[in-house]
């Protein structure tokens, strides 16, 4: 048995008869009660009003015509009561005008007297089925209502003309609202937070065509406290089937424990990074020593040996190095001192510093002859990190004859760097993860390359801090480019 079908057998439904005339009272009640309703009766308006004031009945049967308070005003006061309450108007003498107005001022059906019993059991009934649906659709709305209002996230919900239809318990908490009645006012008068205000103005501006979606970090103020909670806000508009707005959806997920767990992940990594970097350096000074013959001879076998040791030491320092930059710049200790810079300088001191390296391997890198480049706004330690991974990275990979080419030029608003290489290649299926942190791609190939899969992981987060974005394109045994775009300054 389906859910609809159980709630119509239990579902009894109330029927209230206001009726000045005893007969039609009493013969309603008789049919009625046979067909299974509950039936009360009135018999004026003011002891209608008095019940309906007191129980919600499905149905009211109602005299237009009556002594005292008139079948109209019982009308508008159901109305206002019980707007889901169907109503019937029994017209006796009154004209078909009066039924006619009756019907416009909410009544679902009328029934002129005299009527047959079979005729009041029709009208009964299809204002019974009437109730049912009614009683669908605002179950079904107050079963959403409840949903929404029971999330811990806050949603809001404005029209197309940016006035609030809906902000659940949670939103109002969020944003520190404490006032009443907002609903159908500007969202303005609700919300406060600058940030929040431009996504929503933003999201009204946004073409179908576009990202459908706009997602901001904000820190809000918790309300009463100084302390600050961070929110992940996302705001996309809504349309209908010819693509109109109709409005704006805006739901608020707290992230502060989030963003607490990261940094205390970054404080430990710091940690424990600065605590092996200091000894490791030690070390490999002390392997120097011995190295150098400066405590007694050494073989040219212990000396071989003693080379590999200082080798896996030193990768041990990069780790240590590259954990502790990407610590820092995650929890943004690292404030980027931003230059006007001229690239070409550092693109061109940057391959002659890889090149011997490269061509110890037997490969050749090449720097393209550089055009004419607009200054980019950057932090010209961190351009330099950035191409210095790349270099060594197009050198790690490509097995000897190879050729590294680095270049540069000018796209519309963007600096393009590019480093390409005849090496390894990446799998189209890794092309997505090189720049997770720690992620390595691991096949017969890059098993013996040393490596902590941490360096694309800090080209990249340097490259978004600049505003800038960085590509890929790779062929498995053909070779692969990156692509870095810095923003030029615009003035
Ligand atoms: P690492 O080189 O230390 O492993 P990276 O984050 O720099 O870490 O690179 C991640 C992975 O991407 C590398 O392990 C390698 O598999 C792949 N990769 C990066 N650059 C190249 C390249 N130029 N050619 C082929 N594979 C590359």
């Amino acid at each position: 048995m389906t859910e609809r079908q159980s709630t119509d057998i239990l579902f009894k439904p109330k029927i209230l008869v206001v009726d000045d005339e005893k007969v039609i009272r009493e013969g309603c009640r008789e049919v009625l009660t046979l067909e299974g309703f509950e039936v009360v009766l009135a018999e004026n308006g003011e002891l209608g009003l008095k019940m309906i004031e007191e129980v919600h009945f499905d149905v009211v049967l109602l005299d237009l015509m009556m002594p005292g308070i008139s079948g109209f005003d019982v009308l508008s006061h159901i109305k206002a009561l019980h707007p889901d309450t169907t109503i019937i108007v029994i017209t006796g003498y009154a004209t078909i005008e009066h039924s006619i107005e009756a019907m416009k001022n909410g009544a679902f059906d009328f029934i002129p007297k005299p009527f047959s019993p079979a005729q009041l059991r029709v009208v009964v009934s299809k204002a019974i089925e009437h109730t049912g649906a009614l009683k669908d659709i605002a179950n079904e709305k107050s079963r959403m209502r409840i949903l929404i209002n029971l999330i811990a996230n806050g949603v809001m919900v404005t029209d197309a003309e940016k006035n609030l239809v809906l902000a659940n318990p949670a939103f109002m908490k969020i944003i520190g609202f404490k006032g009443n009645d907002i609903i159908g006012r500007p969202f303005t008068e609700l919300v406060q937070q600058e940030q929040l205000r431009q996504m929503v103005d933003h999201a009204f501006t946004i073409s179908e065509s576009e990202i459908n979606e706009i997602t901001e970090e904000l820190e809000i103020k918790k309300s009463g406290e100084d302390a600050t909670a961070t929110y992940v806000a996302r705001c996309r508009p809504f349309r209908d089937r010819i693509g109109r707005n109709l409005g704006t959806i805006t739901v608020l997920s707290d992230i502060t424990y989030l963003k607490d767990i990261n940094q205390r992940q970054s404080d430990f990594v710091s940690m424990v990074a600065h605590e092996i970097r200091s000894p490791m350096n030690s070390v490999m000074a002390q392997i120097k020593v011995v190295q150098d013959g400066l405590a007694g001879d050494v073989t040219q076998k212990q000396s071989e040996i003693l080379g590999r040791a200082s080798e896996k030491i030193s990768g041990l320092v990069t780790l240590s190095s590259e954990l502790l930059d990407m610590a820092s710049r995650e929890a943004g200790l690292i404030a980027l001192e931003r230059n006007e810079c001229d690239m070409t300088e550092v693109i061109k001191d940057q391959v002659d510093f890889h090149r011997p390296k490269a061509e110890e391997k037997g490969i050749q890198l090449k720097l393209e002859p550089l055009p004419d480049l607009p200054p980019v706004l950057v932090n010209k330690q961190n351009m330099e990190e950035v191409l210095s991974n790349l270099i060594t990275n197009a050198i790690n990979y490509t097995p000897g004859k190879g050729k590294i080419t680095v270049s540069a030029r000018p796209e519309k608003h963007h600096l393009c760097i590019s480093v390409s290489d005849t090496g390894l290649g990446i799998p189209e299926e890794e092309l997505g993860r090189i720049f997770d942190r720690f992620y390595r791609v691991k096949n017969e190939k890059t098993r013996y390359i040393i490596g902590t899969g941490l360096g694309l992981s800090i080209v990249k987060s340097i490259v978004e801090a600049h505003d800038g974005m960085i590509q890929v394109e790779s062929k498995p045994g053909h070779g692969s480019s990156f692509y870095v775009y810095i923003p030029f300054v615009t003035s």
